[in-house]
């Protein structure tokens, strides 16, 4: 477990296909000394924080005057995982490349370029009371713990059915880090009819047929999309600047839900405690 603020070692660049705009988009990380993960696209400053988060539809979108940046929900799970808290992204275009459709890209290129520890603390933010933000039949409950324990539940229909997961060794839950982002088959032609996803294929998402999975190679793991969402989850949280420490207990929630929660932590000072 990380201690104090860190940024990354040294500069590197990173390139993929965005997701939604099917576009090469190029990403230069660069070590900062203030605190947090944030983007600068057009020369616009945009902190990857919760309370920049303007659209959570199909992504984690942060905006900023006339700049935004989507899909950095695995990007930030990434930075979570590194134990990274202060980098500046230099992006050219509106939105993180898909990659592989995991976080595993990411988190390898930050582990290649090192860590720089810097000598202040306050990374964590601890739950210092029970929260929970409910949508419809989804919720998302964290009570206080010392470490970070997630439980997570969805429900498709079948193949996928009911899959549950607890993950309690978080910094250490490689499965998490490379399971990948999936789609139902059935939705993905309302997605492209709305000008989404033009850059999306086998190779960045699983796609989930009538009765099986439409990928050649299967799933990595059996739980793959639950998995998944997990990392979801743990990139939204980390919006909140700081590495949570809780009991999460997470049912069919999303990145909506995810950046619900967070606001009504920071509604009540007496939620959390940073440390
Ligand atoms: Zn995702």
């Amino acid at each position: 477990m990380i201690k104090h603020q860190t940024t990354i070692n040294r500069i590197f660049k990173l390139s993929g296909i965005g997701l939604h705009t099917g576009r090469e988009v190029t990403m230069e990380f660069l070590p900062r000394r203030e605190f947090g993960i944030a983007f600068v696209f057009n020369g616009q400053l945009v902190p990857a924080r919760y309370d920049m988060v303007a659209d959570t539809r199909l992504s984690t979108q942060v905006a900023a005057g006339e700049a935004s940046v989507a899909t950095i929900e695995h990007l930030m799970a990434a930075f979570y995982f590194s134990g990274i808290t202060n980098c500046l992204v230099y992006i050219d275009g509106p939105e993180v490349p898909i990659m592989d459709g995991s976080a595993w890209e990411f988190y390898h290129e930050l582990w290649r370029a090192g860590i720089y520890e810097f000598p202040e603390s306050g990374v964590y933010l601890k739950i210092q009371r029970p929260v929970e933000v409910r949508h419809n039949d989804a919720f998302v409950r964290v009570k206080p713990l010392n470490t970070l324990d997630i439980t997570m539940t969805i429900e498709f229909r079948p193949p996928v059915g009911k899959q549950r997961k607890r993950v309690m060794d978080v910094e250490n839950a490689i499965s998490i880090i490379n399971s990948r982002t999936f789609v139902l088959h059935e939705e993905i032609e309302a997605i492209k009819k709305a000008g989404l996803a033009k850059g999306g294929s086998l190779e960045n998402a699983v796609v989930i047929g009538g009765d099986s999975i439409v990928n050649p190679q299967g799933l990595r793991y059996k739980k793959e999309l639950v998995n998944h969402k997990i990392l979801d989850l743990i990139g939204d949280f980390y919006t909140c600047g700081y590495r949570l420490l809780g009991k999460v207990e997470a049912h069919k929630t999303g990145h909506y839900l995810n950046n619900l929660f967070l606001r009504e932590v920071f509604a009540d000072p007496a939620n959390y405690a940073v440390y």
